[in-house]
């Protein structure tokens, strides 16, 4: 079975999951979307609200940050990468879902099986977890992303790159953050890894 055909049965089996409570306010499920053959493979916590109106992850402002890295830092289309999260529907506070919160830990436990199937056809070069939770999943670590971020681990034999999540450094000074430098030095490291030509 082909890549593509695997991730949209694997997508089809998501759409209608009803393996936590999120399935009970989410619009819509994120699976995740990108290149099947992604050299690099961003994994986020969880999609927000446009995510949520959409069916696209990181489609919002914090996206639109990731995408910029990707394209003007590291100089590919979107499209080459592969994004995802490691819950696939919005957590938020309350049934009004009007704000946005980290999985809890059976939520985490619940989906994080749809990531690791995602991981195991895609067969990355390199994974960029993007802030805490995903951190915490992908590198089975307690170790604050702070701390940990830019330091090299590993999943299933797959270099890991630890790094900020782009909306917390939206929160802490958006495009004049001295965040983005620190990202960018760890998404230079993957680069390495991924054999793309740093420029
Ligand atoms: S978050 Fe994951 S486990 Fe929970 S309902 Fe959505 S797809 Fe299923």
């Amino acid at each position: 079975m082909s890549k593509d055909l695997k991730l949209d049965t694997l997508r089809e089996e998501a759409s209608d999951c009803q393996a936590c409570k999120l399935a009970t306010t989410r619009n819509r499920v994120v699976f995740g979307e990108g290149n099947p053959d992604a050299k690099i493979f961003f994994i986020g916590e969880g999609p927000g609200r446009q995510e949520d109106d959409t069916g696209r992850p990181f489609i919002g402002r914090a996206g639109e940050l990731l995408t910029r890295i990707i394209e003007n830092g590291i100089g590919i289309p979107r499209s080459q990468v592969y994004i995802a999260n490691i819950v696939k529907c919005r957590p938020t506070v309350d049934m009004k879902m009007e704000k946005d919160r980290a999985p809890d830990k059976e939520e985490v436990a619940a989906c994080t099986h749809f990531l690791e199937s995602q991981i195991d056809i895609i067969k990355p070069k390199v994974i960029v977890t993007l802030g805490g939770p995903s951190t915490k999943f992908v590198l089975r670590t307690e170790e604050g992303i702070t701390k940990i971020r830019g330091k090299q681990g590993e999943y299933r034999g797959i270099p890991v790159i630890p790094t900020l999540h782009p909306s917390y450094v939206l929160r802490n000074g958006g495009d004049k953050s001295p965040l983005k430098r620190d990202v960018w030095e760890d998404i230079k490291k993957a680069m390495a890894i991924a054999g793309i030509p740093i420029p």
